[in-house]
């Protein structure tokens, strides 16, 4: 699943745009100040762009089967 840009966070520093080693997104600051989801499908879902965003503005979604199962504790050990 492509990442997704809350518009009204970024501020265009274009990180997320260097540092995808997929090159998902398109970014042309002239243009357009806020990079651009281009190749969503590309995405390996590494989260770097997630975490390098200064401006917490990048949600990477991450697929159902790579979700880590939520497991209580407690329910393990039967309390
Ligand atoms: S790193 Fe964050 S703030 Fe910078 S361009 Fe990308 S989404 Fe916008
Ligand atoms: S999660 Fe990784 S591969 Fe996907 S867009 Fe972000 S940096 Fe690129």
């Amino acid at each position: 699943m492509p990442p997704v840009i809350d518009k009204s966070k970024c501020v265009g520093c274009g990180t997320c745009a260097s540092i995808c080693p997929m090159r998902v997104f398109a970014f042309q600051k002239k243009k357009n100040p806020i990079p651009e989801v281009r190749f969503g499908e590309e995405c390996w879902h590494c989260i770097l762009c997630e975490l390098e965003c200064r401006q917490k503005a990048i949600k990477v979604r991450l697929p159902m089967p790579m979700e880590l199962p939520y497991i209580d504790a407690a329910a393990l050990h039967g309390k």
